[in-house]
Order: C-alpha cells, then structure tokens, then sequence
C-alpha cells in the first residue's frame, strides 16, 4: 500500500500556495526520506512568489534549508567523513545538489556555486520530480546529497532560526577575509544581515554596526553580536555616514557588508568603507536595478575591494553546523524565527514575510489547523506541539 504525504505546492508565480498529496516515493539505494520537523520562508521564497527568479521550474515546493529526522535509508547513508547515519537520527541537509564537479566553474575558476548542472531543492527542483523541498511532511534524499547529524546543543529551532541566513552568512565572513579588530558595517537586518553580524562578532570583528529597520530587529541585531546599530527608518544616508565616521575616528569601515538586497543600499556602502576597505555584496539575489556610485570617487581612489558572494558550498553548511554548536548558549537564533506555521497557512506565512511583520517565517508540517497567529514561537513550545525531540 502505497502511503502518501502532503506538501504545500507553488504553482506558479502570484498562484495562492496550495496543499496536495503526493506518492510517498520508492527509493533508489543510497537514497532516504526526511521527516521534516522544520523548514523556513527566506526571502527567496517571496521572490519565487512573485516570479522575481529567472529559471524556476513550477509548480515548485518551497523550502530550500530544512531539517528532521531521518524516516527511511535504501542501503546505507553516510556523512562527509564517511560516519553511517541511521533512520531517527536528526539530521540537516545541503540544500544544494547535482554539482558536477567536471565543468570550468567547479574546476577551473573554482566557483562552484556557478556551477551550471547545480540545483537547489524548494528553488531549481520542480514538484513534478517528486519530493525536493521542505514544505513538506517527508523531503525525498537523493543519492548524493551531502547530509550531516544536527548536533545535540542544536535545536531544529535554533538550526532554522540560522537557516539558509547563516549559511551564506559563513560564506560571507570567508569573503570579508576579516582582520581581528576590524570595524564591520553591516547593512540589513533581516535574517542575513543578523546573522552575519553574530558571526562577525565571533570572528573577531572590534566593532559591529548594524544598519537597519525595523527597531524590534535592530534589538535583536544588539542580542545577536552588535555593538552598534544605525536606524534606517528615521536617518538620512549623510547622517548614517557621519556616524560611522564618528564611531570609526573619521576613517570608515574596515569591511561594508550589503545584505540588504537594495540599489540604493550599494550607492551608501562604497561610501561607508575606508580607503583600502572591503565590500562584500551578498543581498543582491535578485535583479533590483541598477545603482549609481562615482567610480574615481568610490572604488579607483578608494583602492576599494568589492566582492560579491554567490550561493553556498558544502564547507559553509557543515560550518554552519559546528558554530552553531560551538555558540548555542549564546546567541538567540531561534528568535529569529518570528512564527511557525503549518503548511496550510503558507500565504499567511509569505504575507507576513514580505510585509516584514515578522523577520522569518519557520515551518512545521506537524502542525496543521490551526491559525498561524496561535502558534507564534512561544505557543508551540507551550503547547508541546512538534518540540525539538532530540530522539
Ligand atoms: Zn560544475
Ligand atoms: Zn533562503
């Protein structure tokens, strides 16, 4: 008897999210089935709503960073270090696949985030394939993903309130290539722009500023690592430069980092950075226009260094991994996670989000019927509903 599982499906850009019934799916050896106990509404979700991403093969299931217990494993199942996993284990998963490891971008230029044979579950991955995304009861494992045990210090919570967040985070402190003391702006505070100030903090960082809105997220951006953080609701651009000058002795900072996915928030950083300083531009995953800087002004006399920062490798998962086990007790990432919803509730969940009513929206496909505004974070945990078993 076949068995069957429910995910909630994007059928096509501006199409209300719906919930159907798919074939629990036969597995090929090497290949397993999640039992999702956790999965998130990024920001990317909410472009893929609205059509923003070129290449998306709808109808999708949504959810790129998921975590659960292991259901079922054809064969045998194995981390990067050649560790057996076994079915209960809870575990996480690289939401990216199929790179191919072969072509001139994963081994000439070693960029292999522009891979093209890659493919990321809940965003390249359509539901007609089956199973390949989080908002879903099970998530189908193919042979070849790389798959890794949540450690005990870390919640699903915890692991989702980082999220696809942290993981590009750790990609961006890579490229920050940060010097101990340095000055780092951060501009956004959504759930990259927090976590990349937590994980700058612990890398060094003598002073984390955080640019932002709204207040309730710069508070947190205060909890999460920051020493600093500028309002961007109620200063101007020449004001928030005046006090980074006035926090940095009139030098600006070491290193800009952009997670605010803004044109306008480009034309700010190449101003706030020091002569000789860094940008890294991480926010930009969508085309959002074009900025307008002075390039003698901003980069050529500036001797300014802009990076970009694409995607995530393996590398930056499994170090996701183990700073969240290192600094579990100290910084509140489940506080990122504003409300869980069941998959029902999915464009209450994207509504929320995209309105900024919440930082991230968390899913928890054991929930279901009931309204999302009853089961904020708070509520589950008192409810006793779908806690972090850790079994
Ligand atoms: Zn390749
Ligand atoms: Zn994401």
């Amino acid at each position: 008897m076949s068995r069957t599982v429910l995910a909630a499906v994007m059928p096509a850009p501006h199409a209300p999210v719906e919930v159907r019934e798919f074939a629990e799916p036969d597995l090929p050896p090497g290949g397993a089935l999640l039992r999702t106990a956790r999965s998130e509404v990024c920001g990317t979700d909410v472009h893929l709503w609205h059509g923003r991403l070129s290449g998306v093969p709808y109808p999708i299931i949504p959810g790129h960073v998921t975590t659960g217990t292991l259901d079922r494993i054809r064969g045998s199942l194995a981390d990067v270090t050649g560790r057996a996993l076994h079915e209960g284990d809870r575990v996480a998963f690289f939401d990216v696949h199929r790179t191919c490891g072969r072509c001139l971008a994963c081994t000439v230029h070693r960029t292999p985030t522009r891979c093209p044979s890659r493919r990321v579950y809940g965003i390249t991955d359509s539901a007609a394939e089956g199973l390949f995304g989080g908002w879903a009861q099970k998530v189908y494992i193919e042979p070849g993903v790389i798959v890794a045990k949540l450690p005990d210090a870390v919640t699903f919570d915890a692991y989702i309130g980082g999220g696809c967040g942290l993981l590009t985070s750790v990609h961006i402190i890579e490229r920050a290539k940060l010097t101990l003391g340095d000055t780092v702006v951060v501009q956004g505070a959504g759930a990259v722009g927090l976590s990349a100030a937590a994980l700058a903090r612990r890398a060094g960082a003598g002073q984390v500023i955080v640019i932002g809105a709204p207040a309730d997220r710069l508070a947190l951006a205060m909890r999460m690592g920051a020493d600093e953080v500028i309002d961007l609701s109620s200063t101007t651009p020449d004001e928030r430069l005046a006090r980074v000058l006035q926090l940095t002795s009139g030098i600006g900072a070491d290193v800009v980092i952009e997670a605010a996915g803004s044109a306008l928030a480009f034309e700010e950083g190449v101003r706030l950075a020091r002569n000789g300083g860094a940008y890294v531009i991480a926010g930009h995953y969508t085309n959002v226009g074009d900025s307008t800087i002075n390039v003698h002004e901003h980069i050529n006399r500036k001797h300014l260094d802009i990076r970009g920062c694409w995607g995530s490798e393996p590398g930056h998962f499994l170090r996701a991994l183990s700073f969240l086990e290192r600094y579990a007790a100290d910084v509140p990432w489940r506080r990122i996670g504003g409300r869980t919803y069941p998959l029902d509730r999915l464009n209450d969940a994207l509504a929320d989000a995209e309105a900024m009513r919440i930082t991230k929206a968390l899913v928890d496909p054991g929930l279901s019927g009931q309204r999302s505004d009853a089961v904020t974070f708070t509520g589950v945990q008192e409810i006793g509903r779908s806690g972090d078993s850790r079994s």
